[in-house]
């Protein structure tokens, strides 16, 4: 085996970021094994028998029938150990932070969290808020790595077929000193992004908190619902259900106007099955206006009003 790819479940399902594991993998090249953990492995293994894979190891035993990081570190390390594949490769999820840094240490296998992207060995990291990119690369025989979220789309997985093969192992319940509690559910809030035909999306170009209602009111003429970027929800300023990307929500209205949004791929995951875009930026440049319909370049604070006011003259 070349290539292990550490597979996370979603309530039973496989998760999101484990397909995009799955096509980082098979862009890497070689042999490709996955590993499913938990009471649901026998259902990831099935839902994985369609990708181009070698096989799905399947590990089914009490103590991790849910996750905990204690028996997870100490699975994942006695499978690398049995199969010595050169690469590890997860989704960059919270659970994957939680316990890879564990088996890292563990096995004195180097960790290269979160990339983006990769071409000629090497592993492009965001550092400094996204600002830059900086490549890594290794010198170890093996290498542990995960995946920033949407750095591969898992409508690009190779199909194929594997089969399951159960890996068993005698776990001592003195290794779980942990448990987990369910995972954590957002609160949905009263408002459907994903099915909303028009969207007003604020980005941090809105600049400060005062000047949020700017894009209720665009909203309420347009009979919008009103969605935002990860720092405007960060800063709290709009509340989390109304995030759009990666770690929000998918949306796809019919029109979806962006309103100081840089288009980072987090954000862009989210919003590009929107039917047009119409993006307000005052950087020509801004890597939204790459995927918009209709690009306005300048500044929203005097745009919005101005658009909001003869909408209402309408
Ligand atoms: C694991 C992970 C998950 C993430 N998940 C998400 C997610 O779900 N959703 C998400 O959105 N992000 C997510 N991000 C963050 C993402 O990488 C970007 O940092 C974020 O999308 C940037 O938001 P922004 O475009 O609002 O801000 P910025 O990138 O700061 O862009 C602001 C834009 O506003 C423009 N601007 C400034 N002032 C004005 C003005 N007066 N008028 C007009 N334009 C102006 C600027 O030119 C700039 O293009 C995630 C990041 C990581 C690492």
């Amino acid at each position: 085996m070349d290539i292990l790819v550490v597979l996370e479940e979603a309530q039973g399902s496989l998760h999101r970021l484990s397909k995009e594991a799955i096509v980082g993998a098979q862009e890497l090249g070689g042999t490709v094994v996955a590993l499913a953990i938990g009471k649901h492995c026998d259902q990831i293994a099935s839902e994985c028998s369609s990708f181009d894979l070698e096989n799905v190891i399947t590990v089914n035993h009490e103590l991790v029938s849910t996750y905990n990081a204690d028996g997870y570190s100490c699975i994942v390390k006695k499978v690398i150990e049995t199969y010595s594949p050169k690469t590890i490769v997860a989704g960059h999820t919270y659970q994957t932070r939680d316990f890879i840094p564990r088996v890292s240490a563990a096995l004195d296998i180097p960790f290269i969290p979160d990339i983006i992207s990769f071409s000629d060995g090497n592993f492009v990291k965001q550092v400094l808020n996204a600002k830059l990119n900086a490549a890594t690369s290794f010198s170890t025989d093996q290498v542990i790595m995960s995946f920033q979220s949407a750095a591969f789309s898992e409508e690009n997985i190779i199909p194929g077929s594997c089969s399951a093969k159960a890996f068993n192992v005698n776990l001592d319940s003195n290794i779980v000193r942990s448990t987990s509690e369910d995972p954590f559910q957002e609160d949905a809030g009263d408002v459907d992004l994903e099915s909303a035909d028009l969207l007003v999306s604020v980005g941090r170009g809105i600049e400060k908190e005062e000047n949020i209602p700017m894009a209720f009111e665009l909203a309420k003429v347009l009979g919008a619902e009103v969605s935002a970027s990860r720092p405007v929800v960060d800063s709290g300023w709009i509340d989390s259900f109304r995030q759009v990307g990666s770690s929000g929500s998918n949306v796809a209205p019919k029109l979806y106007f962006s309103l100081g949004i840089s288009g980072a791929i987090q954000h862009v995951v989210g919003m590009k099955g929107a039917k047009a875009i119409l993006a307000i930026n005052k950087d020509k440049d801004a890597p939204i206006f790459e995927i918009a319909d209709y690009a306005v370049v300048g500044d929203l604070l005097e745009i919005v009003p101005k658009l909001t006011e003869v909408l209402k003259n309408q």
